[in-house]
């Protein structure tokens, strides 16, 4: 039986948006189910291969103002009742409000898995209501974009975490699905864990290259794969347009995944594609490494690191692939320009690697590939606990946390949660308070002093449930 999960929130957090967004364009019609009020409404929803169906319960708003609490907690309680799994959307940009507290507590009361869902955090505006939102005492928020689709891959995970693994696809069941099922289940053994432990190590390294066209990207592919390889796809859902190639790079399992140039390489579709945002956006959730290939006799433009930032925020590893390196003139103010253009533009992903290479005569390609595997392994990474908070206790001597309403913050412990990627907790009674600067300072000194460099950091931080409990 399909699992359902409600969407419960107070109005104008993006309840509908996230609705629409999951059922996605596959299936616009939305039905009433017979028996039920019709304000609620249900679809079909997914994400890549994890099908549920989702119950919407916006609609009171139309209830007159003096009914509108009532109206509110009566459609929430009936979706709560039948639902196996419950998404609490807040407004990141607007912060908690009263009624998300009451919210959170009538979710509580339901007793079933919640996911808190912290809604429009594309771009910074978000942050502060994100922090605010450890405070309902529902776990960690799911960082997400329900207008832009960011986040859909922690959703999944989420989701995964909640309810199990997908059902088994009605379909032949791909290699490419049970890859990425994989993943989020090793993924979510982790944070469920805050001690060391063994983790199997990933079957497939799996790359996406991405880049504008003509930057070279079938060329290095055609370099790549010497001879026809295996090829996967489409899969189902949300990837159906994705492919996968799989082969191997000195004994290491490799899994190229979907780009417009690969799709042209491997005869899946003869059309001259452009790449599409949707296509890199695919590659880039599906992807461990990121290679972002640009032309260096045109250099680093807009779109090039609007897709950093996107590899960024999905929490991928990246390198930059300077193709064409044969055909530059000026070596040295080519790559003078290409780091300016990086220090000035992404100092959220500061170091990674870059690479200057020729695809076409294959100078330089061994290095991009060793490139490849050693921000791999950068991004694998696991910091032992307490070699973590010695570092901790010498950055608070070095620099100590300010004062907020005159008091100092006490940052108590930080441990790695997570890998892939290197994602740490900071706990502190009030750490909903500490300034961004403040974590951009310790985000920063951990890359440096723990050879990060290059990779997605995450630090999150993490209150017990009573915000206002003394912190003395
Ligand atoms: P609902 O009342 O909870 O169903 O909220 P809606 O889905 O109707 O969204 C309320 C408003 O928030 C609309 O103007 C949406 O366009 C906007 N919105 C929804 N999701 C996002 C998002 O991810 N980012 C931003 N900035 N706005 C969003
Ligand atoms: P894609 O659209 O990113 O897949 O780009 P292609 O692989 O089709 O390459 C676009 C053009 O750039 C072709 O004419 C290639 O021959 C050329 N090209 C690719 N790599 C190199 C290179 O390393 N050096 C030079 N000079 N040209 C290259």
């Amino acid at each position: 039986m399909r699992r359902k999960v409600a969407i419960v929130g107070r109005p104008n957090v993006g309840k509908s948006t996230l609705f629409n967004r999951l059922i996605g364009l596959r299936q616009a019609i939305v039905h009433d189910q017979p028996g039920v009020t019709r304000d609620r409404r249900y679809g079909e929803a997914s994400i890549a291969d994890f099908a549920f169906e989702a119950i919407d319960t916006a609609g009171y708003e139309d209830a007159p103002d003096s009914q509108l609490a009532q109206a509110m907690q009566a459609q929430t309680a009936r979706a709560l009742a039948e639902a196996d799994a419950i998404m609490l959307l807040v407004d990141a940009r607007a912060g908690i409000t009263p009624i998300d507290v009451e919210f959170a507590g009538q979710v509580r009361r339901a007793e079933k898995p919640v996911l808190l869902v912290a809604n429009k955090c594309e771009g910074r505006a978000g942050q502060p209501g994100l922090l605010e939102s450890f405070s309902l005492g529902l776990g960690d928020p799911i960082p997400i974009s329900a207008e832009h689709g960011e986040g859909m891959g922690d959703l999944y995970q989420a989701l995964v975490a909640a309810l199990g693994r997908p059902d088994e696809p009605e379909d032949e069941p791909l290699d490419a699905v049970v890859a990425a099922t994989d993943e989020a289940v090793d993924d979510e053994a982790e944070t469920g864990d805050l001690e060391e432990e063994d983790e199997p190590e990933p079957k497939a390294l799996q790359i996406a290259i991405v880049g504008r066209p003509n930057v070279g990207k079938s060329t290095l592919l055609n370099r790549l794969l010497n001879e026809e390889r295996v090829i996967t796809g489409p899969m189902p859902g949300l990837t159906r347009d994705a492919i996968a190639v799989d082969w191997e790079y000195k004994g290491r399992p490799i899994r190229l995944i979907d780009t417009a140039g690969m799709r042209r390489q491997a005869r899946v579709s003869d059309s001259l594609e452009r790449l599409s945002v949707g296509d890199t956006n695919r590659a880039v959730r599906f992807a461990h490494v990121v290679v972002l290939m640009i032309d260096a006799t045109e250099g680093l433009e807009k779109q090039d690191l609007a897709i950093a930032r996107r590899v960024e925020e999905e929490g991928r590893a990246l390198i930059l692939a300077v193709n064409k390196w044969d055909a530059v003139k000026d070596r040295e103010a080519t790559m003078q320009r290409i780091t300016d253009r990086l220090q000035t533009s992404l100092t959220q992903l500061r170091g990674i690697p870059v690479v200057t290479f020729s695809a076409l005569t294959g100078h330089r390609v061994e290095r991009l590939m060793q490139a490849v595997t050693q921000i791999y392994d950068t991004w694998n990474v696991r910091v032992p606990t307490g070699r973590l908070n010695r570092w901790f206790s010498a950055m608070q001597e070095a620099h100590p946390p300010p004062l907020v309403s005159g008091r100092r913050l006490k940052l108590r412990y930080i441990t790695q949660i997570k890998r892939r990627p290197p994602t740490f907790a900071i706990f502190s009674t009030r750490a909903g308070q500490l300034p961004t600067g403040y974590v951009r300072y310790l985000t920063n000194s951990l890359r440096e002093d723990f050879g990060l460099a290059g990779v997605p950091i995450r630090v999150l931080l993490r209150q017990p449930e009573n915000p206002y409990a003394d912190d003395d």
